[in-house]
């Protein structure tokens, strides 16, 4: 068998996409000039392993398709050199916004560093779409900017989580390296009435052969997928950890404690 979530894996996903006949499309397209018949939309969110995030791109280049990635303004994202190589790739930036956790609720100090960065992730692409970022250990929701502004007023025609319509556009998303990881999630989560389910990238490449996979979909890949072994099994490891903590943490509140200040000391703002 072969591994899974290695940049290997990812191209047998893409070309059974391909070969079952979906066109793909990026976010902003799906958006504003969403195709007609079988689409799909490959979202990146760029948490980290910025360089990760590249090979993927070349890889979909080499394929002939665009997609999107949506970076952060830490370190492990930021990285100018990989956002301007993907956007000249082809593909859509966009801007993974974790400001109103950043800044602990206070909307109006959020709102001004979620312009700043959206400025910032303006000189590589003109971004017209952002994303949160879960930021699960926080208390607050990135998304409830949107309660006091308008995308609109950013210049942004869409947002993930406030844009599509799930029950039309099936979401797949590989949180903890698998398919089916939904539960270690704690805001990455839509409701949708599709009722599939997998675990590994070979049983969607399957469901894709016998053609019941459902026409339209939003895939979320993350930027864990190598073909490097050695970091392939420290991810591995470090995510079956990291999953556990949080289902842990979601019960108790040292747990939880403990997993704040994991998080807070790995992701330091450049
Ligand atoms: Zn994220």
């Amino acid at each position: 068998m072969m591994q899974d979530f290695t940049l290997k894996s990812y191209q047998s996903l893409l070309l059974a996409l391909q070969q079952a006949g979906y066109q793909f499309q990026t976010f902003e397209e799906l958006i504003e000039e969403p195709v007609e018949g079988k689409s799909v939309v490959m979202r990146h969110d760029v948490d980290e392993l910025a360089w990760n995030a590249l090979k993927m791109a070349q890889l979909e280049h080499k394929l002939g398709i665009r997609s999107t990635y949506f970076f952060r303004v830490v370190k492990q994202s930021n990285v100018p050199e990989v956002i301007s190589k993907i956007a000249e790739l082809g593909h859509e930036v966009g801007y993974h916004y974790e400001d109103l956790s950043l800044a602990e609720g206070d909307m109006s100090k959020a709102i001004e560093t979620f312009k700043e960065s959206l400025d910032y992730f303006r000189r590589y692409y003109p971004v017209r779409s952002v994303c949160m970022h879960g930021s699960s250990t926080s208390k607050y929701d990135n998304r409830l900017l949107w309660k006091n502004y308008s995308l609109e007023d950013f210049g942004l025609i869409g947002e993930p989580y406030l844009s599509v319509d799930f029950n039309k556009v099936f979401y797949l998303t590989d949180t903890g390296y698998a398919w089916d990881g939904g539960k270690f999630a704690t805001r990455d989560i839509v409701e949708s009435n599709f009722g599939l389910k997998f675990h590994s990238t070979n049983q969607i490449v399957n469901c894709l052969k016998e053609g019941k996979f459902p026409d339209k979909a939003l895939i979320l890949a993350h930027t864990l997928w190598t073909d490097n072994m050695i970091q392939w099994c420290w991810l591995h490891t470090r995510e079956f950890f990291r999953n556990n903590l949080k289902l842990l943490a979601k019960k108790n509140k040292w747990a939880s404690k403990i997993y704040k200040k994991i998080v807070e000391l790995y992701w330091k703002r450049k």
